[in-house]
C-alpha cells in the first residue's frame, strides 16, 4: 500500500519552463537545478531553501510560488508531511486567476497527493484529473502523465486494477518516447505496486528491480529506498518472509538520508507485518506496538491492529484480539472511502476467525459468509479482466471450502444441541415409561391379588351361605385343636341342624329352602365373636368353632343363636309366614378329648340326642345321661 509521491519531475519542468523569465540569481539556490539537487540530497538542499526564504522575505509572486513548490518537494521527500501540507496550503493561497496553469496543475497534483494520503481517494482522483487537464492545455506532457500515473496508482488502491492498468500503460508508452530514466523508473515502480496488489509477485519484483536500477543510475536515494520498500512489501505479500525482512532492513538503512525519525514507522510497519505474517507473533508484537507509537497513517495503523488481532488469536488471547480488532474497525469507520475494499473486508474475516477460535461457530459461519459474499461481489464487479476472473475463481474455491467447513461446524454444533435436547426428551420418555410400567405392574399386582383373594375365597367359602365350606372349617378345626397347648386352653364346638327342613322344601319349594339356609347362616355369623368361625358342613347343618370358650359359655352362645333363629319370621313368595327351629349338639375339649374326631363325634351325638328328644333344643355332650 505504501507509495511515496512522485511529483518532483513536474517541478523540474516548471523550473525549465520558467527559466526564460528567471531574473533572480542566488549563489546558494539555483532554481534550475534545485529540483534535481533535492532528489539527490534532500536534507542539505532543504536547509539551503530555508535560509534563502529567510533572506528573501519579499519575492515576486511567481518566484515565491516556485520557492514554495521546491520546499514542498523537499518536505515530502524528508517525510515532513505536516510542513508539506502547510507549504502546499500557503502556495494555494497565493494562486490567482493569472497564475499560469503549469503551476496550478502542479498544485492540483500536490493537493491530490495530500488527499490520496488522507485516504480521500475520490477527491484525490478529482485533483489528479484536473492536474492532467491543465497540463494538457499547457502542453506539459510530463505533468500530464505523472498525474495520470498517480491516478492509476490511486485507482489501484481502491482495487480498480483494470482501470489502473490502462492508465499506466498509456503513461508508459508516452514516457518511453521521452526517454527519461527517472520517469520510466517511476512508472516501473507503479507497475511493481499494481502487480503486487494483483498478486502477480514475480512481475512486481521484476518491475521494482527495474525501477531500483533506474533510480540508482541517477542516484536518487529517497527513490531507491522507495523501490526497496516496494520489493520488501511484495516479498511480504508473496510470503517470502526472510527476503522481505532483509529488504525492510535494507530500507531502514537507506532512509538515513533524512533526520526525520517518523519515517522509521514504515520500516517498523513492514518488519512487524512480515514477522506477524510469518507467524513469529512474539517477535512481531513489540514491533507492532512500537510502530503504533510512531504516528503513522491511520490506514497503516488499521493494518497493524488487524495483524495484532490475528497474533492475539494465534496466542489464544482473545480479549486482546477483540480490542485490537475493534480499533482497526474504528479506523475503517472513519475512512468511508475504504469501505468494501479488501483492507476493510479483512476485518470481517478476522472477526470470523476470532469467533471460530472462541468456538462460536454460528457467528464464524455468518461472518465468513458475509466476508466471502462481499469479496466475491467486489471481484465479479470487474470480471471482464482475465486475471481478476482467475483470482475470483480461486477466491470462490477458497471461500466455498472455508464456508463448507464452517457450515459443517455450525451444523455439528446445532446437531450436538439437538442431540442433547433429544437426550433430555429421551430421559423424559424413559421416566414416563418407567412410571407407566410401575403403574401397570401395580395394577397387575392388585388385580392378581384380588384374583388370588377371590380364588382363595372361592376355595374356602360356601357359595350358597357365604360361610366357610366344609373342607375349610374342618381344616380350621384341625389347626385350632393343634394350637391348643397341652391341657391348657379350651375349644368348644357345636353342630347346628335345622329341624324338619325337608318339610320346608316340600312346602315352599327348594329355592325358598335355599333362602332359609342363607338367613339362618347370617344369624349364626352375627351371633359369633370375631375369633369364632362357622361353616356349612351339610345341606342345612352348620359347625361352629368357639376358641377359649368352656361348656357353660358355649351353651350360652348356642342358646342366644337358637333363640334368634326361632324368633325370625320367614315370609314366602305368597306372603305366608312361618318360623323355623334348630337343634344343637355341643362338646368341649377336655384332657381326654383333644382330637377333632372325638370332639366332633361328641357334638354329633349331642345333636342326635336333641333331635331324639323333641328337636328345638340344645344338648351338651357331657350332660347326656
Ligand atoms: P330333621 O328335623 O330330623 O333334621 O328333619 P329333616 O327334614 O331336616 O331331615 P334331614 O336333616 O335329614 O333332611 C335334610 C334335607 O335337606 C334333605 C334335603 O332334601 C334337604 N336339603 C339338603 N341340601 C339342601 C339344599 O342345599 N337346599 C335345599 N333347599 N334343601 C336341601
Ligand atoms: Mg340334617
Ligand atoms: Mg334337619
Amino acid at each position: 500500500m505504501y507509495r511515496l509521491t512522485s511529483f518532483i519531475l513536474i517541478i523540474i519542468f516548471c523550473g525549465l519552463s520558467s527559466q526564460s523569465k528567471a531574473v533572480h540569481t542566488d549563489p546558494s539556490v539555483n532554481f534550475q537545478t534545485m529540483s534535481e539537487d533535492i532528489n539527490k540530497a534532500p536534507w542539505p538542499n532543504y536547509q539551503s531553501l530555508l535560509s534563502y526564504q529567510q533572506s528573501n522575505s519579499t519575492l515576486p509572486h511567481k518566484r515565491h510560488l516556485k520557492l514554495l513548490l521546491l520546499k514542498a518537494q523537499a518536505e515530502n521527500l524528508l517525510y515532513f508531511y505536516d510542513d508539506f501540507e502547510q507549504t502546499v496550503k500557503n502556495a494555494s493561497k497565493i494562486v490567482t486567476t493569472k497564475t499560469p496553469t503549469e503551476l496550478t496543475s502542479l498544485l492540483h497534483f500536490y493537493n491530490g497527493l495530500i488527499k490520496q494520503r488522507e485516504g480521500s481517494y475520490t477527491k484525490a482522483i478529482v485533483f489528479f484529473e484536473t492536474a492532467m487537464a491543465q497540463a494538457k492545455q499547457s502542453n506539459l506532457n510530463q505533468t500530464y502523465f505523472l498525474a495520470k500515473q498517480e491516478l492509476a496508482y490511486t485507482k489501484s488502491l481502491t482495487d480498480s486494477f483494470q482501470a489502473s492498468l490502462i492508465e499506466i500503460q498509456d503513461a508508459y508508452t508516452q514516457a518511453l518516447a521521452l526517454e527519461d530514466t527517472f520517469l520510466l523508473a517511476m512508472i516501473d515502480e507503479t507497475y511493481g505496486a499494481i502487480y503486487g496488489y494483483m498478486g502477480k509477485y514475480e512481475q512486481s519484483i521484476h518491475y521494482y528491480q527495474q525501477a531500483l536500477a533506474g533510480y540508482q543510475k541517477i542516484a536518487y536515494p529517497p527513490y531507491e529506498a522507495e523501490a526497496i520498500f516496494g520489493i520488501a512489501s511484495t516479498y511480504r505479500y508473496w510470503k517470502r518472509y526472510d527476503l522481505a525482512i532483509a529488504n525492510f532492513e535494507l530500507y531502514i538503512n537507506k532512509i538515513s538520508y533524512t533526520p526525520n525519525k517518523d519515517i522509521t514507522f514504515y520500516g517498523n510497519y513492514g518488519l512487524a507485518m512480515t514477522l506477524a505474517e510469518k507467524g513469529s507473533c512474539t517477535q512481531a508484537l513489540p514491533i507492532i506496538n512500537n510502530a503504533l507509537t510512531l504516528g503513522g497513517q491511520s490506514d497503516y495503523n488499521a493494518e497493524l491492529f488487524k495483524r495484532k488481532a490475528m497474533c492475539f488469536i494465534q496466542l489464544k488471547q482473545y480479549s486482546q484480539a477483540k480490542s485490537a480488532l475493534s480499533k482497526a474497525k474504528a479506523i475503517f469507520e472513519k475512512m468511508p472511502e475504504l469501505a468494501g475494499t479488501r483492507w476493510q473486508l479483512e476485518t470481517l474475516k478476522i472477526a470470523s476467525e476470532l469467533a471460530y477460535a472462541t468456538e462460536d461457530y454460528a457467528s464464524a459461519y455468518q461472518l465468513a459468509t458475509e466476508y466471502y459474499q462481499k469479496q466475491s461481489n467486489k471481484l465479479t464487479d470487474s470480471s471482464t479482466e482475465r486475471l481478476t476472473t482467475l483470482r475470483t475463481t480461486y477466491e470462490i474455491e477458497r471461500r466455498d471450502s472455508k464456508i463448507e467447513l464452517l457450515e459443517q461446524q455450525a451444523k455439528l454444533q446445532s446437531l450436538q444441541a439437538a442431540q442433547q435436547k433429544q437426550n433430555f426428551s429421551y430421559q423424559g420418555y424413559l421416566l414416563i415409561l418407567s412410571v407407566v410400567l410401575v403403574l401397570i405392574i401395580l395394577v397387575a399386582f392388585i388385580l392378581q391379588r384380588r384374583y388370588t383373594n377371590k380364588v382363595i375365597a372361592i376355595s374356602i367359602r360356601d357359595s350358597l351361605s357365604g360361610l366357610f365350606n366344609r373342607r375349610y372349617i374342618f381344616r380350621l378345626f384341625e389347626k385350632q385343636i393343634q394350637s391348643l397347648s397341652n391341657n391348657k386352653g379350651s375349644l368348644s364346638i357345636f353342630i347346628l341342624d335345622i329341624d324338619d327342613f325337608k318339610n320346608i322344601n316340600d312346602r315352599y319349594g327348594h329355592p325358598f329352602g335355599d333362602q332359609v339356609i342363607r338367613i339362618v347362616s347370617e344369624i349364626c355369623q352375627s351371633k359369633l365373636r370375631l375369633e369364632d368361625a362357622v361353616g356349612r358342613i351339610g345341606g342345612e347343618e352348620f359347625l361352629c368353632l368357639l376358641p377359649r370358650i368352656d361348656s357353660k359359655a358355649g351353651l350360652a352362645i348356642a342358646e342366644r343363636m337358637s333363640e334368634h333363629i326361632a324368633k325370625h319370621e320367614f315370609t314366602d313368595s305368597r306372603g305366608e309366614t312361618f318360623f323355623v327351629t334348630v337343634s344343637i349338639g355341643i362338646s368341649t375339649t377336655s384332657p381326654e378329648t383333644r382330637s377333632t374326631t372325638d370332639l366332633f363325634l361328641q357334638a354329633d351325638k349331642a345333636l342326635y340326642y336333641s333331635k331324639k328328644h323333641g328337636k328345638n333344643r340344645i344338648t351338651f355332650f357331657n350332660d347326656i345321661p
